[in-house]
């Protein structure tokens, strides 16, 4: 591909991502199109079993989710090849560089959308152009659908027509599965020995034309599933035999909104989802709290999770009920390093469009994150053996926030974020 050829490619690239919205742990089809894509660029692309440490997978979908999901991705046209490879897992990994050379930068782009609706009202952009999601309930309204194209742009630009060889390896990493934090625990290998290490965030509130190149305060994050398991009786004649495990559902709930906050820093707690009981007159067996623990550093954020579990089993032990806890996914806090996040910012502020102008209209080094991306499991991974990370927010502006079934993004800074990676690939490597 000429590089006019890649730019021409990224609003497609996209659109066919948005439209077949994959859930993380089901990203069959979009898998198949970033391994094909690869390929086509004369990439040797590794996928979905190949890649990753299926043991290490959090909060994995039913298997018949995700047998439905892949038999949906053949019939929407998914390489039967690459399905084969890829088994029961998602993600790709592919290297771009001399291949006796090390991998110097790994670079993470997450896949995976959400468990939402899209809006269908005429006035959200892919509904309007023909391209929203055609999975119901399922949605990119995170913008990972944008990170997908940055990186599928980023190896294109790489081995372009007339493009300068790189003198080291570069790594990218498409992971699945990063909402909810389940995904990067699985791929954590592929940042060994790497001294570098960048991921990139579409919007997250920072409007078109900016890029902040490092920013701090991701919290660590702990998902959590708690089945209370008791005993059903009739709830008029006999409900003294009963042990309710809705009761001790709903005190867990309470208890738990009920942690103190910590002086020290940001934290959170959050119940998102309680589903329990079968009828009006029987006393409920079982009931399934969903629940989140979020906490600026490890330290606070384990502590957290453990008086988290206090409060379950307590209320279990309450109402005489079984509790069990199941991990749905987990990250640790992570900080961008300031002289990385330096380095990235004064080479974004030289990066420049066709026409001449710069590519950014505002460049920043750092900003507060408050939330959580489970990159950070490869940015500590990183920083604990000496290296850097960063975590760099592009900036896109649209009609509503994150999470949002009208969320959208602004496909004219998909460009100026390819040429950055690019130039960022082409100092370290
Ligand atoms: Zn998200
Ligand atoms: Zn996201």
């Amino acid at each position: 591909m000429t590089r006019k050829e890649v730019r021409a490619a990224l609003p497609r690239w996209r659109r066919a991502v948005h439209a077949h919205a994959e859930e993380g742990w089901t990203e069959f089809w979009t898998t198949a199109c970033v391994a094909q894509t690869l390929q086509g660029l004369g990439l040797t692309p590794r996928l979905g079993r190949e890649v990753l440490d299926a043991g290490a997978r959090m909060g994995l979908p039913a298997p018949d989710v995700r047998a439905a999901a892949r038999r949906r991705a053949a019939a929407e046209g998914a390489d039967a090849t690459l399905l084969a490879r890829m088994g029961d897992a998602t993600g790709v990994v592919v290297e771009v560089g001399p291949v006796d050379q090390p991998v110097v930068l790994a670079l993470r782009f997450d896949m995976d959308a959400l468990p939402l609706q899209e809006s269908r009202e005429p006035e959200h952009v892919p509904a309007a152009g023909g391209y929203a999601s055609r999975h119901a309930g399922q949605c990119h309204a995170c913008g990972h659908d944008a990170h997908v194209t940055l990186g599928l742009g980023l190896a294109a630009c790489l081995q372009a027509e007339g493009a300068p060889a790189l003198r080291q390896r570069v790594r990218l990493i498409f992971q699945p599965a990063e909402e909810g934090v389940r995904g990067a625990a699985c791929l954590r290998a592929h940042v060994t020995g790497v001294p570098w290490f960048l991921a990139v965030h579409l919007g997250l509130g920072q409007p078109s034309g900016t890029l902040i190149t490092g920013a701090t305060g991701l919290m660590a994050s702990t998902k959590f599933d708690a089945l209370f398991t008791g005993q059903a009786a009739h709830a008029g004649k006999a409900p003294e035999q009963g042990r309710d495990a809705l009761k001790g559902a709903a005190a867990a709930l309470m208890g738990l909104h009920d942690l103190p906050r910590y002086g020290s820093g940001e934290n959170r707690v959050h119940v998102g989802c309680l589903r329990g009981g079968t009828a009006r007159n029987v006393v409920a067996d079982r009931a399934l709290l969903q629940g989140e623990t979020r906490a600026v550093t490890c330290d606070m954020a384990e502590d957290l999770f453990a008086r988290a579990r206090e409060v379950l089993a307590g209320a279990a032990a309450m109402y005489g009920l079984g509790c069990r806890i199941d991990l749905a996914g987990q990250c640790p806090a992570a900080d961008s390093d300031a002289a990385f996040a330096a380095q990235l910012a004064r080479w974004a502020r030289e990066v420049r469009l066709e026409n001449g102008c710069a590519a950014f209209a505002r460049v920043g080094e750092r900003v507060s994150m408050g939330a959580s991306d489970d990159a950070a499991t490869f940015m500590r991974a990183v920083q604990q053996q000496g290296g850097q990370a960063a975590y760099a927010i592009l900036g896109s502006s649209g009609p509503a926030g994150h999470h949002d079934p009208r969320f959208d993004l602004d496909e004219s800074v998909l460009w100026p974020g390819v040429l950055w990676l690019e130039s960022v690939c082409r100092h370290l490597a």
